[in-house]
């Protein structure tokens, strides 16, 4: 395994236009080069490379990544292999294994069970005794018990002890990054969801990347916020999500529309509604990124 560092240098040393410009005709535009996108079907490109960040993206299907990337996804070779063409090229060495750096990557790679094995424990909690309340509030919100099924609600108990029970074949570490837990110094770590009605928010691949939580009982906790979310974490970038996007891109191509709406509730309505083309960001302010994102997905959105 390679060290952040030493990878770092070799995305520094390779630049990304003239190993993708091998396999696709690259255009010039501004300080970046696009292409129609070689990830999915397009005719007018959103496929852009910028050597100065070392990354590829596309706005039309957000493929991401970097040369190493390109050569995984896009020719298809073995990660390893991938790497020793570039620093062939690159003129660098490449060091020697590291078992614990090997062992590092695993946990990372794992962060999406970790979150997948905890939406299912959510929705089974809501199904239980314990979810009464939360379904309570469904029912008189109007939800249908095929709306509650297909956007995964979900209920997190008001102990703080619950979720790592739940989830004890996860390490604590792995539970804290993934944004479930928090940590703080000199105590116990506690889960972070609790008391509240849970919605996952997925990527566009459809996998459980983070959760929001609306907290049920208002009086009995007057200072918690009324919305919770996860917050930042090696799955999650709230800057560039928008919630229900691997929902709302397929029907949009349909309406070759895409509706913003404030929070996750009010797509949810939308959509029961009969209006799926809906999606939201995840904090108050919509970012840069989410507006580029939202435009390259339809003409006009509303
Ligand atoms: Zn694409």
């Amino acid at each position: 395994m390679l060290s952040p560092q030493w990878l770092d240098e070799l995305r520094m040393r390779t630049t990304l236009s003239a190993v993708i410009g091998r396999t696709l005709r690259l255009t010039k535009a501004g300080r970046e080069f696009k292409a129609c996108c070689p990830f999915h079907n397009e005719k007018t490109p959103s496929f852009y490379v910028n050597d100065e960040k070392g990354f590829y993206h596309c706005f039309g299907c957000e493929a991401h990544g970097d040369a190493i990337r390109w050569l995984t996804d896009q020719r298809g070779m073995p990660f390893m292999d991938a790497v020793k063409e570039l620093a062939a090229e690159a003129g660098m060495e490449v060091p020697a294994p590291d078992p614990r750096a090997a062992q590092r990557a695993e946990k990372r790679a794992s962060l999406h069970d970790v979150t997948a094995a905890a939406q299912e424990w959510f929705e089974g909690n809501l199904r239980g005794a314990e979810g009464a309340q939360a379904r309570g509030y469904l029912g008189r919100r109007g939800f249908s018990e095929a709306i509650i099924r297909e956007f995964g609600f979900g209920f997190a108990p008001e102990d703080r002890q619950a979720l790592k029970r739940a989830l004890s074949r996860f390490e604590e570490p792995m539970l804290i990054e993934a944004g479930m837990r928090i940590a703080v110094e000199d105590k116990e770590p506690y889960d972070r969801f609790r008391g509240r009605l849970m919605l996952p928010i997925h990527d566009t691949r459809g996998r459980v990347i983070a959760f929001g939580g609306r907290i049920l009982d208002g009086e009995a906790n007057p200072n918690a916020p009324k919305y919770l979310n996860s917050p930042d974490t090696p799955l999650f970038d709230k800057g560039r999500t928008l919630y229900n996007l691997h929902r709302a891109a397929a029907a949009s191509r349909k309406t070759n529309r895409v509706i913003v709406a404030e929070g996750y509730m009010d797509v949810i309505a939308l959509a029961a509604a009969g209006m799926e083309d809906a999606v939201a960001p995840m904090g108050t302010a919509l970012t840069e990124q989410q507006i580029e994102l939202l435009w390259r997905m339809a003409d006009k959105p509303v």
